[in-house]
């Protein structure tokens, strides 16, 4: 079997990163595509975990050089998917996770259809998510409302997206995205016909 792209997609704020982060604590054989940004690291956030933080010259660097699968700007800062990392867990037959815009997700497709499988995820309305945007108390009111904004935006594009996962309950938001890692790990599209033959035949 060849490995497979997941992405995810939602507004920052939907729950996205956890869902995303007790998966692959859980999951055997996911790999998570650790994006370049050149925004600022929040507290918490480690370099080479969470993203790789670099500058705004070394990530235009990175675009001359061909160096992602896709790269978007994104409230105001860049943000991009390593494509030598990338290959390499596909080469390992992994499932490998994007957490990525819709932008990107516009771009990956173009390139990746076949072994995409895509998952937008939001709360479930707008208040919502601003409640979690505060609470969280990493951006400023302006920041806020420039992602509330983008959000809108976002949400119109849920259709192109496989599945939706509106982040009610974070338990059954769980289990779907774990159902949909075991369907897409199901898909008969990605297995290698002739070496299953070979076993299937028996001789
Ligand atoms: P945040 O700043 O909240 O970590 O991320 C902001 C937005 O950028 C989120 O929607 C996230 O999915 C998106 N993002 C993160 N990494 C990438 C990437 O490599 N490419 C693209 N296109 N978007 C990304």
């Amino acid at each position: 079997m060849s490995g497979q792209i997941l992405i995810l997609s939602g507004p920052s704020g939907s729950g996205k990163s956890t869902l995303l982060s007790r998966a692959l604590k859980e999951i055997d054989g996911l790999v998570f595509s650790i994006s370049s940004t050149t925004r600022a690291p929040r507290d918490g956030e480690i370099d080479g975990v969470h993203y790789h933080f670099v500058s705004e010259d070394e990530f235009k660097k990175g675009i001359e050089a061909g160096e992602f699968l896709e790269w978007a700007n994104v409230h105001k800062n860049f943000y991009g998917t390593s494509l030598i990392q990338v290959k390499k867990a596909l080469g390992e037959g992994k499932i490998v996770v994007f957490d990525i815009d819709v932008q990107g997700f516009k771009l990956a497709k173009e390139k990746l259809a076949k072994i995409i499988t895509s998952v937008f995820v939001t709360t479930v309305n707008k208040d919502e998510l601003k409640r979690r945007l505060k609470f969280r108390a990493t951006d400023s009111d302006n920041v806020i409302e420039n992602r509330l904004l983008n959000a809108v935006g976002e949400m119109e594009h849920i259709n192109e997206y496989d599945y939706l996962i509106i982040n009610d309950d974070l338990q059954k938001s769980y289990e779907s995205l774990k159902n949909i890692i075991s369907s897409m790990r199901l898909k008969a599209s990605g297995v290698n016909v002739h070496e299953l033959l070979q076993t299937w035949i028996g001789d």
